[in-house]
Protein backbone atom coordinates (compact mmCIF):
# COMPACT_ATOMS: atom_id res chain seq x y z
CA UNK A 1 0.00 0.00 0.00
CA UNK A 2 2.64 2.53 -1.04
CA UNK A 3 1.19 4.69 -3.33
CA UNK A 4 -2.30 6.77 -2.79
CA UNK A 5 -4.05 4.70 -4.80
CA UNK A 6 -3.95 1.66 -3.07
CA UNK A 7 -5.00 3.90 -0.11
CA UNK A 8 -7.96 4.92 -2.12
CA UNK A 9 -8.69 1.85 -3.59
CA UNK A 10 -8.93 0.37 -0.08
CA UNK A 11 -11.35 3.23 1.30
CA UNK A 12 -13.29 2.76 -2.02
CA UNK A 13 -13.04 -1.08 -1.01
CA UNK A 14 -14.37 -0.36 2.39
CA UNK A 15 -17.98 1.61 0.73
CA UNK A 16 -15.83 5.14 1.63
CA UNK A 17 -17.55 7.56 -0.83
CA UNK A 18 -15.12 10.74 -2.29
CA UNK A 19 -16.06 12.65 0.71
CA UNK A 20 -15.07 10.11 3.42
CA UNK A 21 -11.79 9.41 2.00
CA UNK A 22 -10.85 12.82 1.48
CA UNK A 23 -12.00 13.06 5.47
CA UNK A 24 -9.73 10.02 6.22
CA UNK A 25 -6.67 11.34 4.13
CA UNK A 26 -6.51 14.81 5.48
CA UNK A 27 -7.08 13.54 9.37
CA UNK A 28 -3.94 10.94 8.63
CA UNK A 29 -1.76 13.73 6.44
CA UNK A 30 -2.23 16.17 8.61
CA UNK A 31 -1.53 13.55 11.54
CA UNK A 32 -4.97 14.67 13.19
CA UNK A 33 -6.74 11.96 15.98
CA UNK A 34 -9.72 10.51 14.48
CA UNK A 35 -11.54 12.28 16.97
CA UNK A 36 -10.84 16.03 16.23
CA UNK A 37 -13.15 18.05 14.19
CA UNK A 38 -16.86 18.94 14.72
CA UNK A 39 -17.70 15.75 14.42
CA UNK A 40 -15.67 12.41 15.14
CA UNK A 41 -14.94 10.07 12.56
CA UNK A 42 -17.04 7.47 14.05
CA UNK A 43 -19.98 9.62 13.80
CA UNK A 44 -19.45 9.67 10.08
CA UNK A 45 -17.92 7.47 8.56
CA UNK A 46 -20.23 4.15 7.47
CA UNK A 47 -20.26 1.29 9.51
CA UNK A 48 -17.90 -1.16 7.64
CA UNK A 49 -15.39 1.61 7.12
CA UNK A 50 -15.44 2.31 10.82
CA UNK A 51 -14.69 -1.16 11.52
CA UNK A 52 -11.85 -1.40 9.34
CA UNK A 53 -10.40 1.91 10.27
CA UNK A 54 -8.24 0.87 13.18
CA UNK A 55 -6.44 -1.50 10.57
CA UNK A 56 -5.91 1.32 8.14
CA UNK A 57 -4.71 3.40 10.58
CA UNK A 58 -2.43 1.11 11.32
CA UNK A 59 -1.13 0.06 8.41
CA UNK A 60 -0.73 4.20 7.33
CA UNK A 61 1.44 4.07 10.46
CA UNK A 62 3.42 1.68 9.41
CA UNK A 63 4.44 3.49 6.02
CA UNK A 64 7.08 5.48 7.46
CA UNK A 65 8.31 4.74 11.49
CA UNK A 66 10.59 6.65 13.27
CA UNK A 67 13.81 4.79 13.63
CA UNK A 68 15.83 7.48 15.22
CA UNK A 69 15.94 11.52 15.46
CA UNK A 70 18.55 13.15 15.79
CA UNK A 71 18.40 17.18 17.26
CA UNK A 72 20.48 19.82 16.16
CA UNK A 73 22.07 22.85 17.92
CA UNK A 74 19.87 25.46 14.69
CA UNK A 75 16.83 23.80 15.82
CA UNK A 76 16.69 21.37 12.96
CA UNK A 77 16.16 17.48 13.51
CA UNK A 78 17.41 15.02 11.25
CA UNK A 79 14.82 11.75 11.28
CA UNK A 80 16.32 8.63 10.37
CA UNK A 81 12.77 6.90 8.53
CA UNK A 82 12.16 2.98 8.16
CA UNK A 83 9.68 2.05 5.54
CA UNK A 84 7.10 -1.00 5.60
CA UNK A 85 10.21 -3.11 3.62
CA UNK A 86 13.00 -2.21 5.74
CA UNK A 87 14.63 0.41 3.67
CA UNK A 88 15.67 3.53 5.24
CA UNK A 89 15.02 7.28 3.92
CA UNK A 90 15.90 11.14 5.63
CA UNK A 91 13.75 13.54 6.60
CA UNK A 92 14.76 16.83 8.19
CA UNK A 93 12.38 19.16 10.43
CA UNK A 94 13.47 22.69 9.36
CA UNK A 95 13.22 25.55 12.00
CA UNK A 96 10.16 27.52 11.26
CA UNK A 97 7.68 24.72 10.17
CA UNK A 98 9.38 23.23 7.16
CA UNK A 99 10.28 19.42 6.51
CA UNK A 100 11.98 18.32 4.10
CA UNK A 101 11.60 14.58 2.55
CA UNK A 102 12.87 12.01 0.58
CA UNK A 103 11.14 11.11 -2.86
CA UNK A 104 14.20 7.96 -3.88
CA UNK A 105 16.01 5.34 -1.69
CA UNK A 106 19.31 6.12 -3.20
CA UNK A 107 19.91 7.97 -6.14
CA UNK A 108 20.95 7.83 -10.12
CA UNK A 109 22.29 11.13 -10.61
CA UNK A 110 25.33 10.72 -8.59
CA UNK A 111 26.54 14.31 -7.49
CA UNK A 112 30.31 13.82 -6.77
CA UNK A 113 29.52 15.12 -3.59
CA UNK A 114 26.36 13.70 -2.48
CA UNK A 115 26.33 10.49 -0.15
CA UNK A 116 23.01 9.50 -1.63
CA UNK A 117 24.44 9.58 -5.28
CA UNK A 118 27.00 7.00 -4.03
CA UNK A 119 24.78 4.36 -3.99
CA UNK A 120 22.78 4.49 -7.25
CA UNK A 121 18.84 4.12 -6.88
CA UNK A 122 17.52 1.37 -5.29
CA UNK A 123 13.88 1.94 -4.93
CA UNK A 124 11.04 4.68 -5.61
CA UNK A 125 9.93 5.71 -3.23
CA UNK A 126 5.68 5.97 -3.27
CA UNK A 127 3.74 8.31 -2.85
CA UNK A 128 1.73 7.40 0.31
CA UNK A 129 5.37 6.85 1.80
CA UNK A 130 6.01 10.21 0.88
CA UNK A 131 3.12 11.22 2.37
CA UNK A 132 4.01 9.53 5.43
CA UNK A 133 6.83 10.95 6.04
CA UNK A 134 4.91 14.46 6.38
CA UNK A 135 2.47 12.64 8.70
CA UNK A 136 5.63 11.20 10.72
CA UNK A 137 6.83 14.71 10.80
CA UNK A 138 3.90 17.01 12.11
CA UNK A 139 3.49 13.82 14.51
CA UNK A 140 6.53 15.98 16.20
CA UNK A 141 5.78 19.33 15.38
CA UNK A 142 3.34 21.51 13.35
CA UNK A 143 4.74 21.67 9.24
CA UNK A 144 3.75 23.83 6.99
CA UNK A 145 6.16 23.86 4.27
CA UNK A 146 7.25 20.52 2.50
CA UNK A 147 10.45 20.70 0.68
CA UNK A 148 11.80 17.71 -2.12
CA UNK A 149 15.58 18.04 -1.03
CA UNK A 150 15.46 14.83 0.76
CA UNK A 151 17.58 11.67 -1.09
CA UNK A 152 16.52 11.71 -4.69
CA UNK A 153 15.86 13.31 -8.01
CA UNK A 154 11.92 14.04 -7.19
CA UNK A 155 12.37 14.40 -11.75
CA UNK A 156 13.44 10.37 -11.70
CA UNK A 157 9.69 9.70 -9.42
CA UNK A 158 7.85 12.29 -11.16
CA UNK A 159 4.41 10.76 -10.93
CA UNK A 160 4.45 10.06 -7.12
CA UNK A 161 5.78 13.21 -6.01
CA UNK A 162 3.07 14.94 -7.89
CA UNK A 163 0.46 12.61 -6.46
CA UNK A 164 1.99 13.36 -2.76
CA UNK A 165 2.00 17.32 -3.64
CA UNK A 166 -1.73 17.59 -5.12
CA UNK A 167 -2.57 15.61 -1.56
CA UNK A 168 -0.62 17.36 0.45
CA UNK A 169 -1.69 20.95 -1.33
CA UNK A 170 -5.64 19.86 -0.37
CA UNK A 171 -6.33 17.48 2.00
CA UNK A 172 -2.76 18.27 3.37
CA UNK A 173 -3.53 21.89 4.06
CA UNK A 174 -0.09 22.99 2.70
CA UNK A 175 -0.15 25.99 0.86
CA UNK A 176 1.35 25.56 -2.85
CA UNK A 177 4.18 27.98 -2.76
CA UNK A 178 5.10 26.11 0.33
CA UNK A 179 5.62 23.07 -1.51
CA UNK A 180 9.40 23.09 -2.92
CA UNK A 181 9.71 20.73 -5.76
CA UNK A 182 13.79 20.70 -6.15
CA UNK A 183 15.38 19.15 -9.33
CA UNK A 184 18.68 19.26 -11.10
CA UNK A 185 16.66 20.07 -14.54
CA UNK A 186 14.69 17.99 -16.29
CA UNK A 187 12.35 18.57 -19.47
CA UNK A 188 9.79 16.56 -18.25
CA UNK A 189 9.45 19.10 -14.98
CA UNK A 190 8.43 22.11 -17.07
CA UNK A 191 6.33 20.28 -18.92
CA UNK A 192 4.65 18.57 -16.00
CA UNK A 193 4.85 21.16 -12.98
CA UNK A 194 2.35 23.77 -14.78
CA UNK A 195 -0.34 20.88 -15.65
CA UNK A 196 -1.63 19.84 -12.12
CA UNK A 197 -4.20 21.63 -9.92
CA UNK A 198 -1.24 21.91 -6.83
CA UNK A 199 1.59 24.04 -8.94
CA UNK A 200 4.75 23.93 -6.16
CA UNK A 201 7.41 26.18 -6.25
CA UNK A 202 10.36 25.32 -8.00
CA UNK A 203 14.29 24.49 -6.94
CA UNK A 204 17.06 24.53 -9.47
CA UNK A 205 19.94 22.41 -8.42
CA UNK A 206 22.43 24.40 -10.48
CA UNK A 207 25.67 24.42 -8.46
CA UNK A 208 27.89 25.75 -11.54
CA UNK A 209 27.19 27.70 -14.64
CA UNK A 210 30.26 25.76 -16.62
CA UNK A 211 28.36 22.67 -18.99
CA UNK A 212 31.48 20.86 -18.96
CA UNK A 213 32.14 21.30 -14.55
CA UNK A 214 28.05 20.13 -14.54
CA UNK A 215 28.69 17.24 -16.42
CA UNK A 216 31.58 16.28 -14.15
CA UNK A 217 29.73 17.66 -11.10
CA UNK A 218 26.41 15.79 -11.52
CA UNK A 219 27.35 13.27 -14.35
CA UNK A 220 23.82 11.44 -14.94
CA UNK A 221 21.88 15.15 -14.93
CA UNK A 222 20.04 15.65 -18.32
CA UNK A 223 22.44 17.36 -19.97
CA UNK A 224 20.99 21.10 -20.89
CA UNK A 225 23.00 24.10 -20.60
CA UNK A 226 22.81 26.00 -17.67
CA UNK A 227 21.28 29.30 -19.15
CA UNK A 228 18.47 26.94 -20.51
CA UNK A 229 17.58 25.75 -17.14
CA UNK A 230 17.56 28.96 -15.71
CA UNK A 231 14.95 30.14 -18.69
CA UNK A 232 12.68 27.38 -18.21
CA UNK A 233 12.67 27.78 -14.52
CA UNK A 234 12.03 31.34 -14.58
CA UNK A 235 9.67 31.06 -17.18
CA UNK A 236 7.82 28.72 -14.55
CA UNK A 237 8.37 31.45 -11.47
CA UNK A 238 6.86 33.71 -13.58
CA UNK A 239 3.63 31.84 -14.35
CA UNK A 240 3.10 30.54 -10.78
CA UNK A 241 4.21 34.27 -8.96
CA UNK A 242 7.18 32.66 -6.60
CA UNK A 243 10.59 33.34 -7.18
CA UNK A 244 12.88 30.15 -8.33
CA UNK A 245 15.19 29.17 -5.39
CA UNK A 246 18.61 28.58 -7.15
CA UNK A 247 20.28 25.89 -5.17
CA UNK A 248 24.07 26.27 -5.04
CA UNK A 249 26.66 24.31 -2.94
CA UNK A 250 29.51 26.06 -2.37
CA UNK A 251 32.87 23.58 -2.82
CA UNK A 252 35.89 25.06 -2.38
CA UNK A 253 38.28 25.73 -5.04
CA UNK A 254 36.04 23.86 -7.55
CA UNK A 255 32.87 26.43 -8.04
CA UNK A 256 34.02 29.53 -6.08
CA UNK A 257 35.97 31.20 -8.62
CA UNK A 258 35.85 34.97 -10.49
CA UNK A 259 34.93 33.38 -13.53
CA UNK A 260 32.06 31.68 -11.88
CA UNK A 261 30.68 34.50 -9.95
CA UNK A 262 30.51 36.32 -13.66
CA UNK A 263 28.57 33.45 -14.73
CA UNK A 264 26.47 33.71 -12.06
CA UNK A 265 26.12 37.37 -12.47
CA UNK A 266 25.09 36.80 -16.02
CA UNK A 267 22.54 33.96 -15.62
CA UNK A 268 21.20 35.65 -13.12
CA UNK A 269 20.45 39.32 -12.77
CA UNK A 270 16.90 40.26 -13.94
CA UNK A 271 15.56 36.94 -13.16
CA UNK A 272 12.67 36.24 -11.08
CA UNK A 273 15.24 33.83 -8.46
CA UNK A 274 16.81 33.81 -5.30
CA UNK A 275 20.72 32.54 -5.17
CA UNK A 276 21.02 29.83 -2.27
CA UNK A 277 24.30 29.80 -1.66
CA UNK A 278 25.29 27.03 1.16
CA UNK A 279 28.59 26.02 1.97
CA UNK A 280 29.30 22.42 1.47
CA UNK A 281 29.14 19.83 4.20
CA UNK A 282 32.41 18.07 4.61
CA UNK A 283 32.17 14.29 4.55
CA UNK A 284 35.14 12.11 5.54
CA UNK A 285 34.80 9.95 2.35
CA UNK A 286 34.57 12.56 -0.29
CA UNK A 287 37.33 14.91 -2.09
CA UNK A 288 35.27 18.46 -1.21
CA UNK A 289 35.97 20.84 0.98
CA UNK A 290 33.91 23.20 2.90
CA UNK A 291 35.38 26.96 2.42
CA UNK A 292 34.80 29.55 5.57
CA UNK A 293 31.80 31.36 6.50
CA UNK A 294 33.93 34.41 5.77
CA UNK A 295 34.52 33.30 2.25
CA UNK A 296 31.46 32.12 1.77
CA UNK A 297 29.66 35.43 3.06
CA UNK A 298 32.25 37.78 0.71
CA UNK A 299 31.31 35.79 -2.22
CA UNK A 300 27.51 36.45 -1.37
CA UNK A 301 27.91 40.04 -1.11
CA UNK A 302 29.87 40.47 -4.12
CA UNK A 303 26.47 38.70 -5.88
CA UNK A 304 24.69 40.89 -3.95
CA UNK A 305 26.21 44.24 -4.73
CA UNK A 306 26.12 42.99 -8.37
CA UNK A 307 22.44 42.45 -8.18
CA UNK A 308 22.01 38.58 -7.71
CA UNK A 309 19.33 38.33 -4.50
CA UNK A 310 21.50 36.18 -2.95
CA UNK A 311 20.90 34.06 0.85
CA UNK A 312 23.70 32.11 2.52
CA UNK A 313 22.30 29.39 4.07
CA UNK A 314 23.77 26.43 6.49
CA UNK A 315 22.52 22.86 5.54
CA UNK A 316 20.46 22.13 8.42
CA UNK A 317 21.49 20.11 11.13
CA UNK A 318 25.41 20.80 9.96
CA UNK A 319 26.27 19.42 13.41
CA UNK A 320 24.42 15.98 13.63
CA UNK A 321 25.36 14.50 9.88
CA UNK A 322 23.75 17.57 7.94
CA UNK A 323 25.04 16.11 4.03
CA UNK A 324 22.11 14.81 2.16
CA UNK A 325 22.40 10.61 2.98
CA UNK A 326 24.62 10.74 5.52
CA UNK A 327 22.31 9.44 8.11
CA UNK A 328 21.08 6.67 6.08
CA UNK A 329 25.01 6.30 4.98
CA UNK A 330 25.71 5.52 8.67
CA UNK A 331 23.36 3.53 9.63
CA UNK A 332 23.66 1.35 6.79
CA UNK A 333 27.30 0.91 8.87
CA UNK A 334 26.52 0.21 12.32
CA UNK A 335 28.25 3.35 13.80
CA UNK A 336 26.73 4.68 17.08
CA UNK A 337 26.27 8.58 17.47
FE1 LIG B 1 20.73 12.79 -6.14
FE2 LIG B 1 20.41 15.15 -4.94
FE3 LIG B 1 22.38 13.53 -4.20
FE4 LIG B 1 22.52 14.70 -6.58
S1 LIG B 1 22.54 15.74 -4.58
S2 LIG B 1 22.94 12.52 -6.15
S3 LIG B 1 20.37 14.74 -7.16
S4 LIG B 1 20.20 13.12 -3.98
Amino acid sequence: MHQLSDVRQRLAALGAQPSHAQRVLRLWSNALPQDSGKRALDDFLPRRLREALPGLTADLAALAVLDSRHDADDGSSRLLVKLADGQACESVLLPRGGLCVSSQIGCAVGCRFCMTGREGLIRQIGSAEIVAQVALGRALRPVRKVVFMGMGEPAHNLANVMDAIELLGTAGGIGHKSLVFSTVGDERVFERLPQGPVKPALALSLHTTREDLRAELLPRAPRIAPADLVEAGDRYARATGYPMQVQWTLLEGVNDSDEELAGIERLLRGRYAVLNMIPYNSVPDLPYRRPTWEKAAAIARHLHRRGVLTKLRNSAGQDVEGGCGQLRARAARPVRF
